[in-house]
């Protein structure tokens, strides 16, 4: 299997080179040249089987050079708290996948516990024994994830950076009280996109890359944008599938729609890969909050990034500039890698870029998009609470709602919504749409949401408080570069 750059077709990688790269040398995204089939008779044989074996078949047919997969899955998935993605039926047409039964309780986790993995295995490959450093942006739960991730694993390093004020608390304390000795992790004064603009900044910084060189260390990534992000959630889609027809929920080819909490277009772009992979894929559909450029683009075919940012109770999806969405859009194009470079520097240059009409018709025959206002969240949750007993978290209430707009009541097909994040790490904002009152302190309000739903807190969450904050930091735009250089030279020393 061969990947080739978004921005540069001639800029050929095998799979290995593509997950150690993380982005080409152009800024491009690797995509694979082309798109394995799954069978019918293979989707079935999905049916009851472990997810850690479907995981292995779905990234192998991405991946086959690595050949300890199976025990990289089964390495990864063992983390989980039991099945790493449980479907649940809430109504007749209505299921929810939950993806947040990993260690740090967020579907990021379904990628990276097996990035390292893929990355290390890669590295083998190439014979390359550098150290990889990992410099991570993020916007609450892939920090977390990354950290748990890439901590302890040999060869690896892991810098993070998170938006000073856009984060929970949990989160936050989360991040800081890491003990892995190959982890930094720094505010950075800004929102989201401030941090990922600078760390992709430092991608591009070529007096720091040969620095780092010169010690011995490389920098990949493990933000969306790496394909050994992105291949492990194409899995989810075929276990959802898989469960609903070992559940007689469907039969083979029955069309299941999806509908997808969006952010950095990730986690739906796998459900894209999947369709295109033969999976019987209705509608996909992009479920915004307030921040909704998103599904402006979809309904539109015009991205345009020049709005005001909102913060809101689902800050995961508080994104304005979707680094994965390029992928699509070069699918889009029919592969045009000049025309895709030509959008993106659009983009970074004046902040908009357009589809043609044949695009966006190509992508609304697969796509549908919606948004949620804040109070249409909340009123989700308390309503799946009171008719159903469900309790969700804001970034699920998101797509919960989208979807329930979109079909206006009535679902004629199957509908797998996408559950990221436990309810648990935005507890205040749970209580509060369920009519309690959060005290200010997350980690109470953890045990008071454990009392109004009888949703048992995870240990790891509860211990938090007590753990010692051990990373303070708080860095200005320009000095991540310098941060990650200080960092690199410690790690270079041990
Ligand atoms: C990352 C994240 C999302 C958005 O996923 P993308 O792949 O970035 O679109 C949604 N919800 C939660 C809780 C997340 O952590």
């Amino acid at each position: 299997m061969k990947f080739y750059s978004t921005r540069n077709k001639n800029n050929v990688a095998s799979g290995a080179q593509a997950v150690c790269r993380g982005i080409s040398e152009e800024g491009g995204l690797y995509v694979p040249s082309e798109f394995p089939v799954v069978s019918k008779e293979k989707t079935e044989s999905f049916c009851g089987a472990a997810y850690e074996d479907t995981a292995a078949e779905i990234v192998g047919m991405f991946l086959p050079e690595l050949t300890e997969l199976a025990e990289y899955t089964r390495a990864a998935y063992s983390r989980f708290c039991g099945d790493p993605a449980p479907v649940v039926q809430i109504a007749e047409n209505t299921f929810i996948t939950e993806l947040w039964h990993g260690p740090t309780h967020a579907f990021k986790d379904i990628a990276l516990t097996l990035l390292p993995h893929l990355l290390s295995g890669s590295k083998k490959i190439l014979g390359n024994d550098k150290i990889t450093l990992i410099p991570v942006a993020t916007s609450g739960d892939t920090g977390k994830a990354a950290l748990e991730g890439f901590g302890g694993v040999e060869g690896t390093a892991v810098a993070v950076f998170y938006p000073s004020g856009g984060v929970s608390d949990l989160q936050k304390l989360q991040m800081i009280t890491t003990e892995h000795k190959n982890v930094f992790v720094s505010a950075i004064n800004g929102n989201f996109d401030d941090a990922q603009t600078a760390v992709k900044k430092a991608f591009a910084n070529e007096r720091l890359i040969k620095e780092l060189a010169d010690e011995g260390i490389e920098l990949s990534s493990a933000n969306s944008i790496n394909f050994g992000r992105l291949a492990p959630q194409i899995t989810y889609y075929f276990t959802s599938y898989a469960d609903l027809l070992d559940g007689g929920r469907i039969k083979y080819g029955d069309k299941v729609d999806f509908c997808v909490p969006s952010g950095n277009f990730g986690d739906i772009l796998a459900g894209y890969y999947a369709l295109k992979m033969g999976l019987p894929v209705g509608r996909l559909i992009c479920a915004s909050n307030v921040n909704n450029v998103l599904c402006d683009f979809i309904n539109t075919g015009v991205y345009d990034r020049r709005r005001e940012f909102h913060k809101t109770t689902s800050p995961s999806m508080d994104i304005l500039i979707s680094s994965n969405l390029e992928r699509l859009i070069f699918d889009l194009s029919g592969e045009n890698d000049e025309l895709t470079a030509e959008r993106m520097s659009k983009l970074g240059s004046e902040g908009v870029y357009s589809l043609t009409e044949e695009e966006t018709e190509k992508m609304q025959k697969t796509f549908s998009a919606g948004y949620a206002e804040e109070d249409e969240v909340a009123e989700t949750i308390s309503e799946y609470f009171d008719e159903y007993g469900y309790i969700m978290d804001p970034h699920t209430a998101v797509a919960v709602t989208v979807a329930d707009k979109l079909c206006g009541g009535e679902r004629e097909r199957p509908t797998v919504i996408l559950s990221t994040a436990s309810p648990h790490k935005f507890a205040a904002s749970v209580l509060e749409a369920i009519g309690e009152k959060p005290t200010g302190n997350e980690v109470k309000d953890l045990v008071t949401l454990e009392n109004a739903t009888a949703l048992e807190v995870p240990e790891t969450l509860i211990s938090l408080p007590k753990k010692e904050k051990l990373f303070n930091g708080c860095v200005n735009r320009d000095e991540v570069a310098g941060a990650i250089k200080e960092f690199a030279q410690r790690m270079a020393r041990k």
